[in-house]
C-alpha cells in the first residue's frame, strides 16, 4: 500500500488539531501542526518565533517563506505516513506541496473539516493550548486538571489568537486564502482524494465521519 499524507483544512476553531491527534493515535502517524510548532517556537523565542509573533497574535497568515522553512525542513526528513495540520492554507502554499510531492509515490487525503461563521464564534473563545501541542477547550474539551495538560502536566495557556476580533479575522483570512486551495484539490480528485466533514458535531462523531472518509 502507498504511503499516506493526511492534509487537514478547517476554519478556525473547527477542531482540525484535535481531529489530528485522533487519527495520529489509531494509525501511529507523524502529526505536523503548523500552528502548534509556531506557538513553540514564539514562546522559546527562537528566529523564527520572533519572526512569525506578530502574524500569529494578529491572526494573520505567517510569510509562506517563513512557513515553507518550517514545513519543508520536517517532511524532508520524513519518510513515514504524516498529518499535516494547518499547511496548505493558500493556493501558493497548496502549490509548494504539489512540487514536494512529485516525486513521491504517496496517497493524498485531503479532509476539509467545515464549521459556519457563528459556530466558529462559539469555538474559539475559550480555546486552551500547551507547549505540547495537546489542544483543549474549556466547555467542549476540559483538561482533567484545570489549567494543566493531561499528557505533559505543564500549565496551560491561553491561545494569543483567540480574542474574538482576531478570530472573525482569522475567518475572513480563510475564506478568502484557504477556501481556494479547497476548490483547487476538489477539482483535482484524480490527483487527489478530497472529502468534506461536517465541524459541527460531537469530537468522536466527527472522527467517526473521517474514518469512514478514509476508508
Ligand atoms: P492553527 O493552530 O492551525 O489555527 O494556526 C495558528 C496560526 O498560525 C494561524 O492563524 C497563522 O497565523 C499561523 N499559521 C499556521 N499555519 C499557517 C500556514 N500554513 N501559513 C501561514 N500561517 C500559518
Amino acid at each position: 500500500m502507498k504511503k499516506r499524507i493526511f492534509v487537514l483544512i478547517g476554519t478556525p476553531g473547527s477542531g482540525k488539531g484535535t481531529q489530528a491527534e485522533l487519527l495520529k493515535r489509531k494509525f501511529n502517524l507523524k502529526h505536523y501542526s503548523v500552528g502548534s510548532i509556531l506557538r513553540r517556537e514564539i514562546s522559546q523565542k527562537t528566529k523564527i518565533g520572533k519572526q512569525a509573533e506578530a502574524f500569529v497574535n494578529a491572526g494573520r497568515l505567517v510569510p509562506d517563506n517563513i512557513i515553507s522553512t518550517v514545513v519543508f525542513k520536517r517532511l524532508n526528513q520524513d519518510s513515514t505516513e504524516i498529518i499535516l495540520d494547518g499547511f496548505p492554507r493558500n493556493l501558493a502554499q497548496a502549490k509548494l506541496l504539489d512540487k514536494y510531492l512529485e516525486s513521491k509515490n504517496r496517497t493524498i487525503f485531503i479532509l476539509e473539516i467545515n464549521l459556519s461563521r457563528k459556530q466558529m464564534g462559539q469555538r474559539v473563545s475559550g480555546r486552551l493550548s500547551c507547549e505540547c501541542g495537546e489542544i483543549y477547550h474549556r466547555d467542549f474539551k476540559p483538561p482533567k486538571k484545570k489549567g494543566v495538560c493531561d499528557i505533559c502536566k505543564k500549565k496551560l495557556q491561553i491561545r494569543s489568537d483567540s480574542d474574538m476580533e482576531v478570530a472573525q479575522r482569522r475567518f475572513v483570512i480563510y475564506e478568502k486564502e484557504t477556501k481556494p486551495v479547497i476548490k483547487y484539490y476538489r477539482l483535482n480528485q484524480k490527483k487527489y482524494y478530497y472529502r468534506k466533514i461536517r465541524g459541527n458535531q460531537a469530537i468522536e462523531r466527527v472522527f467517526e465521519d473521517i474514518l469512514k472518509a478514509i476508508k
